[in-house]
């Protein structure tokens, strides 16, 4: 079993996506099982286990491995750090990949003293939901919505997989996992799948591509890229080459009638990891 750590809690609103603008308490996971080279938590991912300090009740620092506290202690801590203190309703799991660790995840959804939470939404790049036990970690939601914010990533060289060679063989794993996975979890358990796609000039076939071998595929967003931070010095040129990427995504979206996305979190929050920028706290 993967040890689950933890590498940031912090009260924030969810910045694309559906329910873009809630409240939401984030839970960022660390690692991921691809690397794609716009990744925006970059570091969060690649933490070593043995480099994660031991964890202290008495004095929380981030990150931490959770497998070394009881659960019940984990809720606690949430409870009298956040969820006391805000009128949040909405538990964001981010990564990294969060279903790298499928049992902390069931934990957290099954459990039953977590009544003033009434959604939990998680953010994936769809790869991992792949079992045809997968549901199972859905079964007892206590009334939350569960939604899956699925993000494939269509660029075959993010996948560190030699198998996986262009947008085919992508497609051939969502397939794979449509049947094994995806179409179980809508069907027995009260889950919502949403699809999220980053769009660059580059990627327009892909994503119709993609978007076209399935038919089940409902709530498609279409979000765009984040020019590489590491090409501007200054943040109004950022900015300036974020709304260009913004506008080609928008001029995508109308030709093909998707939805379009914003991504608040990339330039209200621009820098690593965004601690400064609690809300209200
Ligand atoms: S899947 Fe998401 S978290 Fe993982 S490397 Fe890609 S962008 Fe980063």
């Amino acid at each position: 079993m993967n040890k689950t750590i933890v590498t940031q809690v912090i009260p924030t609103i969810q910045g694309e996506g559906i329910s873009v603008g809630t409240p939401v308490l984030l839970i960022r996971l660390g690692n991921c099982n691809l690397n794609c080279d716009f990744c925006d938590s970059k570091w969060a991912n690649n933490l070593k286990i043995t480099e994660v300090p031991q964890f202290d009740i008495n004095n929380v620092s981030l990150p931490f491995i959770l497998e070394e506290i009881d659960f019940e202690n984990f809720i606690k801590y949430l409870k009298d750090n956040f969820l006391n203190k805000f009128e949040i309703r909405t538990i964001l799991l981010t990564g990294g990949e969060p279903f790298l660790y499928k049992d902390f995840i069931s934990k957290l959804v099954n459990y039953t003293d977590l009544k003033q939470i009434t959604n939990i939404e998680i953010e994936t790049n769809g790869t991992l939901l792949n079992n045809n036990d997968d549901y199972k970690m859905f079964n007892y939601c206590w009334g939350k919505i569960i939604q899956l914010n699925i993000s494939p990533k269509l660029n075959p060289t993010y996948y560190k997989n030699e198998k996986i060679k262009d947008i085919k063989d992508i497609i051939e794993v969502f397939v794979s996992n449509e049947v094994k996975s995806l179409k179980t979890i809508i069907e027995k358990t009260p889950t919502e799948i949403i699809w999220k796609f980053v769009h660059s000039k580059e990627m327009e076939k892909d994503i119709i591509n993609f978007i076209r071998s399935f038919n089940t595929m409902n709530h498609i967003y279409i979000m765009p890229l984040t020019p590489a931070r590491a090409n501007y010095t200054f943040e109004g040129n950022f900015i300036s080459a974020f709304k260009t990427s913004c506008l080609e995504t928008i001029d995508f979206c109308i030709k093909n009638g998707f939805t379009f996305s914003p991504r608040e979190h990339i330039w209200l929050f621009n820098q690593t990891k965004r601690d400064e920028y609690i809300m209200g706290g």
